[in-house]
């Protein structure tokens, strides 16, 4: 006899597991969440940039595409109607040469075919006057893109998951799931005490865990979980006043938006991510970058100093490959995909995730093999 039972079982309290959680016990769902940290948010959710994109940069057909804008104004919604803090501060993505004018062109339609309201390229006298400080040829403006205090968004989507009775298990660790004839068995590590639970159905949004959870769930084909990779990316933060009101975004590059210019909700500066892929998790930042931090905001920050940077903090983006190429897409599998029925298991949740989170619970929670 198992120790506890559910409907659902949700595995990891990142940004997108605690809206799934929120989404499914809002619809009358019996869930359990379990998460292996002592709080919700302690991994890749509270080790970004905290910017509600807008949803350009992903082609049409993609979930990134679909999801994104209706993430970003579903979070705008949430987040006013509760008083959390987001900044719709607006975003410039910007050329600092003529040859990269074609590229943000290319930018605009792409986000226009992905519905994203507002895009209009600015140049001369009216992007100097958003922004007198920025060297720049020209911007794609994006006025739908703010900032949002995740931790506050987070702990809103805790306390309504748990207000509608979903249970949030914290330093619970999700070991292994046996098939049965209603569904799972499962085995749960609490503090070094195990503890079965049996379920109907598996949600696994572990993050960079879902790799390994889903290798330990007996019925998966073992052949469609994706190699795991990390690309780490680090932040530096600033001593100095920005004079920025806009989000400053280089042109794309290298799998990573570019080294950004953020303002957080307090109107503090800060830069990064980068990109470096890593074989292990590693949160630290290393100093010595701090001179192709230098470089890379100079070109649109020209009286930055490089004694100005203070190394901050680093997060690691989850991705899969595919055929030999970063797959950049989110992934959810099926029992179509894995074999394993009543399992949706949600891999390379990078950005923009936090973004999507309430549309990625919405569609998780629309799957015909979750009803
Ligand atoms: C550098 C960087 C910058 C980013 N910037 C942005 C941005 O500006 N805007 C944006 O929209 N997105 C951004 N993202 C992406 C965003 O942070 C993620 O998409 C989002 O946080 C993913 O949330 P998650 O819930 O899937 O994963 P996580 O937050 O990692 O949560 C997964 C949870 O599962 C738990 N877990 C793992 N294994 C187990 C287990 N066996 N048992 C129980 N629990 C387990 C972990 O402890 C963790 O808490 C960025 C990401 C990075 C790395």
């Amino acid at each position: 006899m198992a120790d506890a039972s559910t409907d659902i079982l949700i595995i990891g309290a990142g940004a997108v597991g605690l809206a799934i959680a929120r989404k499914a016990a809002l619809s009358g769902r019996d869930v359990i969440l379990v998460e292996t940290n002592e709080s919700f948010g302690m991994e890749t959710s509270s080790r970004n940039s905290e910017v509600i994109h807008a949803g350009i940069y992903y082609p049409e057909d993609s979930l990134k595409g679909q999801l994104c804008v209706k993430g970003a104004l579903a979070m705008y919604e949430f987040c006013n109607a509760r008083g959390i803090t987001t900044k719709n501060y607006g975003k410039l993505i910007v050329a600092t040469d003529d040859s990269q004018i074609q590229g943000l062109e290319s930018l605009k339609d792409k986000g226009e075919r992905n519905q994203v309201p507002g895009l209009e390229i600015v140049a001369g006298q009216a992007l100097s006057e958003k922004e007198p400080y920025l060297k720049a040829v020209a911007a794609l403006h994006s006025p739908l893109t703010g900032v949002v205090d995740s931790h506050g968004y987070m702990a809103q989507l805790e306390a309504e998951a748990e207000n509608a009775g979903a249970i949030i298990a914290y330093q619970s660790r999700f070991q292994s799931a046996v098939k049965t004839a209603h569904g799972y068995d499962v085995v749960i590590d609490g503090q070094g005490e195990e503890m079965t639970l049996s379920c109907r159905h598996i949600i696994n949004a572990a993050g960079h865990g879902s790799f390994q959870v889903s290798h330990k769930i007996d019925a998966m084909d073992a052949a469609s979980i994706p190699p795991h990779y990390m690309a780490k990316g680090q932040y530096f933060t600033t001593t100095k006043k920005a004079p920025f009101s806009h989000l400053i975004y280089p042109m794309p590059s290298g799998g990573g938006l570019g080294i950004h210019l953020t303002i957080d909700t307090q109107g503090g500066a800060r830069f990064g991510p980068d990109i470096q892929w890593v074989d292990e998790m590693d949160y630290s930042v290393n100093p010595a970058d701090r001179d192709k931090f230098y470089q890379l905001i100079s070109s649109y920050w020209p009286d930055l100093e490089p004694e100005d940077l203070v190394p901050a903090w680093a997060g690691v983006r989850p991705k899969i490959y595919d055929n030999g190429k970063v797959f950049q897409d989110f992934t959810i599998h099926q029992q179509h995909d894995h074999g394993a029925e009543g399992v949706i298991a949600l891999y390379a949740i990078d950005s923009p995730g936090l973004t999507s989170s309430l549309a990625l619970a919405d569609h998780v929670m629309g799957l015909e093999q979750i009803q």
